[in-house]
């Protein structure tokens, strides 16, 4: 299976990516989560990236497709993978369409987490105080959803129009979302 878990910042995507990840035995590359160690580990690439994400903005596209690029060549993704977190941008998507059709595959489906804006904000700021990071301040978590909104949202309406869109509810208890997102993919007829 190829997958991607799309949603805004805070619909749940890390949690649920991992029970994705385990269900159907496929590596969850979140690159929200490369990027973090990156920059835990002071790397060249998380220097470039740190100051972007505590800003809230997208890393430039020519750093996160070179890293996602690389992460897919990995034996782990030869079967499949979930990517949470990437594709962000129209450039990222014609990209990522190369990388996958250059491995003579298609990407199955792309399951979108769609819950409410109040619920998000929310949920961002007590994760703020458990994790403390640096990229869950009220201002820089508004930035975050300014930007999905603007540059993010309208994958939504390119993979709808492919065909391979599904939209979960993502409120509720995180058990209800797996179930849901389980279900859905259940019908995805593997490439
Ligand atoms: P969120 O909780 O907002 O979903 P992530 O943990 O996925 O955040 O990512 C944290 C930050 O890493 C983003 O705000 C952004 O700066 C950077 N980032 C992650 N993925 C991408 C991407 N595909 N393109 C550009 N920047 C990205």
């Amino acid at each position: 299976m190829r997958l991607i878990l799309m949603g805004p910042p805070g619909a749940g995507k890390g949690t649920q990516a991992s029970f994705i990840s385990e269900r159907f035995k496929i590596p969850a590359i979140s690159t929200g989560d490369i990027f973090r160690a990156n920059v835990s580990k002071g790397t060249d690439l998380g220097v470039k990236a740190k100051r972007y994400m505590d800003a809230g903005e997208y890393v430039p596209d020519e750093v996160t497709n070179l890293m996602v690029r690389d992460r897919i060549d990995e034996p782990d993704a030869e079967s499949g993978f979930l990517l949470d977190g990437y594709p962000r941008t129209l450039a990222q998507v014609e990209e990522l369409d190369g990388m996958i059709k250059f491995t003579g595959h298609q990407l199955d489906a792309v399951v979108v987490l769609t819950v409410d804006q109040e619920e998000i904000v929310a949920r961002l700021l007590q994760r703020a105080e458990l994790e403390g990071r640096a990229d869950d301040t009220e201002d820089v978590i508004r930035r975050r959803q300014e930007i999905y909104a603007e540059q993010t949202e309208p994958l939504i309406d390119v993979y709808r129009d492919r065909g391979i869109l599904i939209e979960v509810d993502g409120m509720g208890d995180v058990a209800e979302v797996t179930e849901r997102v389980f279900e859905a993919l259940e019908d995805v007829p593997e490439s």
